[in-house]
């Protein structure tokens, strides 16, 4: 007995943008971001179909530990780095790579004391080229890399990064200031260099440089406002659905729903779909947004309740108790919920609750490619 609410993660649609990323990223080597769990797909399984990618992003390197101890032998880079010096024999032992992005790490490191046998550790170095979230100014770079060269224990020429504020929208002046101030910092130093992110990739693939650190279009969600992944030519990873549970008809003037937020212009069929906020469907969305039942479109009507979730049936007279129900994914590009629910995508994949079911999928929607 399961709840009818899943979320099924399409493993070839994640396999398939892996390869569009690739071709995309021409000489590049990519690194598969799979923070906040895989984007909220599942980490290990994420990376299972990922698994030709150059490296993994994570977060934390607690995530970098989930991935090792799941066998995976990829280069792990993670993101925000270190935060306390325990951290740092586990990165070792574990060759996770962390990216140094402030003063308080390099003294963790200069304070450390690893012993001679102790594997080095490879460092990647932020600059903060703008976005003022984490990294170095650009002028403080020759010093931290002088640093950082000085301990034997860290690999020599660490790569060097920056991230892009607005790379979503392609004509925003602070992009071509970042890339700008990117190039100008690591032009002296004889390092690999990584600037862009899904978006970034879109819009500027010349600077592509040496790794592009994608997200978003691995799981086949848009990074372009107005676009979906699909218009983009990826494929959705999450189709989040269930069942319809029950119809009833429900007379003119009545209302539905907690606060009686939708009111029966006639008689109606209304369905009722076994899913809500408890599953990590926003409850703010209004009446009106874009439900799949049986593969057709119903508009939502009425408040999101915890478990459940009510559509209006007058243009499916055919549905039947028991249809299958999409919330998002294929057929319904999540970016349109998104839209209405004045989020992007990424929070909603990231926002499944616990008691929903992962179902894992390998066919690719029909009619596509490969990759
Ligand atoms: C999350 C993240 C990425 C990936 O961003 P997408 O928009 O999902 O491609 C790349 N680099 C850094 C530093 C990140 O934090």
């Amino acid at each position: 007995m399961s709840r009818a609410a899943a979320a099924t993660i399409h493993l070839a649609a994640l396999t398939a943008n892996l390869a569009r990323v690739r071709a995309l990223a021409s000489r590049a080597k990519v690194m598969a971001v799979v923070k906040a769990d895989g984007y909220g797909h599942g980490l290990e399984r994420v990376a299972r179909a990922l698994a030709d990618a150059d490296a993994f992003g994570v977060a934390s390197p607690q995530d970098g530990q989930r991935l090792r101890a799941a066998g995976f032998r990829q280069r792990i880079v993670v993101l925000s780095g270190f935060d306390e010096p325990g951290d740092l024999p586990e990165l070792r032992r574990l060759a996770l790579e962390p990216v140094i992005h402030h003063d308080f790490q390099l003294e963790l490191l200069e304070a450390e004391r690893p012993g001679p046998a102790a594997p080095r550790l490879r460092c990647w170095v932020e600059i903060d080229t703008g976005m003022h979230r984490l990294g170095f100014d650009p002028e403080a770079l020759p010093g931290v890399v002088a640093r950082l060269a000085e301990l034997p224990q860290v690999e020599r020429a660490p790569i060097l990064m920056s991230h892009f504020a607005n790379s979503d929208v392609a004509d925003d002046p602070s992009n071509a200031r970042q890339m700008q101030r990117f190039d100008a910092a690591v032009a002296a130093h004889d390092a690999e260099r990584s600037l862009a992110n899904s978006a970034g990739l879109l819009h500027f693939p010349g600077h592509a440089a040496d790794w592009v650190r994608v997200g978003g279009l691995l799981y086949g969600i848009s990074v372009i406002e107005g676009r979906t992944g699909g218009e983009l030519g990826f494929h959705p990873a999450m189709t989040l659905g269930t069942r319809l549970i029950a119809i009833n008809r429900v007379r003119a003037g009545e209302s539905v729903g907690y606060a009686g937020t939708f009111a029966c212009p006639e008689d109606m069929p209304v369905g009722v779909a076994a899913i809500g906020y408890g599953d990590g469907y926003p409850r703010h969305v209004a009446s009106g947004t874009p439900v799949l039942v049986r593969g057709r479109e119903v508009p939502l009507i009425g408040r999101v309740s915890m478990d459940l979730v009510t559509v209006d049936l007058r243009g499916h007279p055919d549905a039947r108790v028991g249809d299958p129900v999409v919330l998002w994914g294929r057929g319904l590009p999540v970016e349109r919920i998104a839209a209405v629910a004045g989020t992007i995508g990424y929070e909603l994949t990231c926002g499944m609750t616990r008691r929903v079911a992962f179902v894992e999928d390998w066919t690719l929607p029909d009619g596509a490619g490969a990759g």
